[in-house]
C-alpha cells in the first residue's frame, strides 16, 4: 500500500496547466513599472520578487565591516 504516500506528492503539482507567460507584463508591485520577461514566471520584477529563490550574484566579499 505505497500508493498512499504518492497521494500527498500530487499536491506539489502546480494547479495551473497554462505555462505560457504573455509578453508586455509589468511588475505587480505598486508603483513599479518594470517590464517582465516572458520567461519570468513570477509576477514581480527581480527587485520585488519574494525571497523564495533569491540568489545573490557576486559581490559577496566582505560583510560590511565597521571601521
Ligand atoms: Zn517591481
Amino acid at each position: 500500500m505505497q500508493d498512499d504516500r504518492f497521494r500527498g506528492a500530487a499536491v506539489r503539482t502546480l494547479p495551473r496547466p497554462n505555462r505560457t507567460y504573455s509578453e508586455g507584463r509589468v511588475c505587480a508591485a505598486q508603483g513599479c513599472g518594470t517590464k517582465l520577461s516572458k520567461y519570468n514566471k513570477w509576477q514581480y520584477c527581480w527587485q520585488h520578487e519574494p525571497v523564495h529563490a533569491y540568489i545573490p550574484r557576486g559581490k559577496r566579499k566582505s560583510k560590511k565591516r565597521a571601521a
